[in-house]
């Protein structure tokens, strides 16, 4: 069964956090890619609560995120949903997210999953040292985004692996301008996830524009 360790050794477990506002293949694709890489036996998408990065912005309701998230997830054995960020009062920081999740299984390996956009910024982040001992780091590439030397910031080198993923230049960001203009999200998101979309209205057409 995918819930059993496939080999000896502790438990490997994904942990790809983000915003899902909406998920989309770029998502999905990296988690798979890393998944294989290191042999995970599961990878947990974790939908962030208050995210603090975008504070700029209006971020749908958790819950709509949670569900896209649970929809365009749901066909894979090897990929679960937790709530632990968006059931927690206030932002979301990623050291609690991994305490949280190292609570519920102390036994495994984690591996935090990170575009190469969110690397570059991982010094923004609370606890960088503790950090490196919850977890392992694996950064992805993502179009538009450098992950060289300079991505990495002060990050030890050792803490972190980078992975090539295929190319997929999907972003959330677009997805909704796509929507507010009125053009379509099919196969940059999974069906379920457009049909979400139009059933709750998500991301209203707006010809101002606002993303
Ligand atoms: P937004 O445009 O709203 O910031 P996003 O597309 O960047 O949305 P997030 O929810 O912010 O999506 O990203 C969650 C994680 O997935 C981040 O680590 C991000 O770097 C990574 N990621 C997002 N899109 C891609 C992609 N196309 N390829 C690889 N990694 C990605
Ligand atoms: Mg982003």
């Amino acid at each position: 069964s995918a819930h059993e360790p496939q080999r000896p050794g502790p438990r490997r477990i994904g942990v790809m956090g983000g915003t899902f506002d909406p998920i989309h293949h770029g998502h999905l694709v990296a988690a798979s890619e890393v998944q294989a890489w290191f042999d995970l036996d599961e990878v947990v998408f974790v939908p962030t609560g208050a995210p603090w990065q975008k504070a700029h912005r209006e971020v749908s309701p958790a819950e709509h995120r949670y569900l896209m998230t649970v929809i365009a997830t749901a066909a894979n054995p090897r990929f679960r949903v937790s709530r632990v960020d968006i059931d927690r009062d206030g932002p979301t920081y990623t050291i609690d997210t991994l305490r949280d999740l190292r609570a519920q299984r102390p036994d495994a390996e984690l591996y935090f999953i990170t575009g190469a956009d969110a690397l570059a910024e991982i010094f923004t982040w609370r606890d960088a040292a503790e950090l490196f001992e919850l977890a392992n780091f694996v950064g992805c590439t993502r179009p538009g985004y450098d992950m060289d030397a300079d991505a990495l910031g002060g990050i030890p080198p050792e803490r972190v692996t980078l992975v090539e993923i295929p190319a997929l230049a999907i972003s959330s960001t677009d997805c909704r301008e796509r929507k507010r203009r009125g053009e379509p999200i099919w196969y940059l998101v999974p069906d379920g996830v457009v049909q979400y979309i139009a059933k709750h209205d998500l991301y209203p057409e707006d010809p101002e524009g606002t993303p």
